[in-house]
């Protein structure tokens, strides 16, 4: 299968070119040429299938240059017992009547970023190998604090990668900020920012398309490649699990087969519901897709109104891994929508960087409409929401997926639509103790507890789940990174990375 790139037709590569190069040069993103169809048959002989069989079909269609023996090792690699403390690796349960959690958070940094990069190392590195690839890869990620934490666990040691990573330095929770700074592995470097998400985002985009740091890198002999959810192989594992939990519904009973349902997806960057969205358009039996944000609600004002408007006041929330104003996936979302139209997707971009805000047709919005339903959850619905399906349903979760659980409930209100809904479980709770306990028991229960990692213990109890592996020891690691810098030596610290490396 050809990709080409959203803002020029004429960048035409195969998918481990996409991968390796993780952005087109010009800026665009990489997108498949057309989207594969599951027919019927294909989809019901799937029911019976375990979690890395069903994606090796997935990944097959859409990664067709790769070996079968290649998908399959790499598979292997991702998706075994030492990552994922679950046989299923995201496994389904129902909450209340008509609600099941897909809960994307078994792998080993607690969230849903882990289930797509355990498997992309492994691509990359393939792609390295078989297209004769002279270069290392210098991968650059720019994190709210999951993604950053994941791609480090994913790429640690991996040979001929090195893996860098830009994080707002006060825009991360404590466990995922140690999650990231104790981080072992010679190939790993970790820098906060002084700035937020979109500062570390907008800063490694420029690097991308920075032809003088790309020529001076290539010169060291390094290739620039990325880890976020640009990267078309940071999106198409994430396409597996929405056919892989509908296909478990069927098979426990929950609805038939063919029986459409909903999905709802705490959403920041776009990436995770914009694989949903690839799955309804493979012919996944998808009703509506519910895009869930927090205060930075610049995605629900878009889908409602066809404005995105980023000149709005950021705000830190309890939910930091959708602290984002600009969604970079909404480009390959327009872009499919649009017919493909390259012509549009630049327009809008160049009017985005400039203007900092865009107004889109009102055949295109109408066109999002009739598949997407948006809204968001302030900070008191969130917690209100942890608390109310915790005292009626007696599960956790964590803030994200609780600003999830509030969109659905306002969309059943203002709807009246009752379709089974899977809902997004993006972190672990205990990754979030803090806000998750302070909802459950009050804040003056939690006074007393201390810090952050001491809660770990008494959210086990409330709970009645045992603290994930990877955070029980946390506080106690050493801490190996301590890197700074300002938003704007982003580009002077890769180089001098690279250049100390040779
Ligand atoms: C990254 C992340 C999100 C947002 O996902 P996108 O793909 O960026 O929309 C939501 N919740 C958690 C816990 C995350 O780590």
């Amino acid at each position: 299968m050809i990709y080409e790139s959203t803002r020029d037709k004429d960048n035409k590569v195969s998918s481990m070119e996409a991968i390796k190069q993780g952005i087109s040069p010009e800026g665009g993103l990489y997108v498949p040429e057309y989207i594969p169809n599951i027919d019927g048959k294909l989809l019901k002989d799937m029911v019976e299938m375990n979690y890395r069989e069903k994606a090796i079909k997935i990944l097959s269609m859409y990664l067709d240059d790769y070996d079968k023996v290649d998908i399959n090792r790499c598979v292997d690699k991702a998706y075994s017992k030492i990552k994922f403390d679950s046989e299923d690796i995201a496994p389904i349960e129902p909450v209340g009547d008509n609600l099941f959690a897909l809960e994307l958070w078994h792998g080993p940094t607690c969230a849903f970023k882990d289930i797509a990069l355990q498997l992309l190392p492994h691509l990359m590195t393939t792609a390295v190998q078989r297209t004769n690839e002279q270069n290392k890869l210098a991968i650059l990620t720019a994190t709210s604090g999951d993604t950053g934490t994941a791609a480090l666990s994913g790429f640690s040691d991996v040979k001929n990668t090195y893996i860098v990573v830009f994080y707002p330095q006060d825009g991360v929770s404590a466990i995922q900020k140690m999650q990231m700074i104790t981080q072992p592995g010679l190939n790993t470097h970790v820098i906060g920012i002084q700035g937020n998400f979109d500062d570390a985002q907008s800063g490694v985009k420029s690097i991308f398309t920075n032809k003088k740091i790309r020529s001076s890198m290539e010169h060291l002999g390094y290739r620039l490649s990325s880890a976020n959810s640009i990267n078309w192989g940071r999106l198409v594992p994430q396409i597996i699990y929405y056919f892989s939990s509908y296909l478990d519904m069927v098979k426990h009973g929950w609805i038939i087969y063919g029986q459409p349902i909903n999905v709802v997806v705490p959403t920041g960057n776009f990436g995770n519901i914009l694989a949903a969205y690839y799955a309804k358009s493979m012919g996944l039996p998808i009703n509506k897709l519910i895009c869930a944000s927090n205060t930075n609600n610049v995605l629900t004002e878009f889908i409602n109104t066809g404005r995105y408007d980023v000149q709005r006041k950021f705000h830190k929330t309890i939910s930091p891994s959708m602290d984002i104003l600009i969604s970079s996936n909404l480009e390959r979302l327009l872009f499919e929508i649009s017919g493909r139209n390259t012509e549009y997707i630049q327009r809008y971009m160049q009017k985005l960087k400039e203007d900092k805000v865009y107004k889109i047709d009102d055949n295109i919005l109408s066109s999002i409409k009739n598949v997407f339903w948006a809204g968001y959850a302030t900070e008191e619905q969130t917690i209100g929401s942890i608390k109310q399906v915790y005292e009626k349903y007696g599960y956790v979760m964590d803030p994200h997926t609780a600003v999830g659980y509030y969109v659905y409930d306002e969309y059943k209100k203002i709807t009246g639509d009752s379709t089974k809904t899977i809902i997004a479980c993006t972190a672990s709770p205990f990754k979030f103790c803090k806000p998750v306990l302070n909802a459950i028991l009050g804040s003056q229960a939690l006074e007393q507890n201390g810090n952050e990692f001491d809660m770990l213990e008494k959210l086990s109890q409330v709970s009645g789940s045992s603290i994930p592996c990877s955070l029980i020891n946390l506080k106690d690691k050493q801490i190996i990174h301590k890197d700074i810098c300002e938003k704007y030596q982003m580009e002077s610290k890769i180089l001098s990375i690279f250049k100390r490396m040779g």
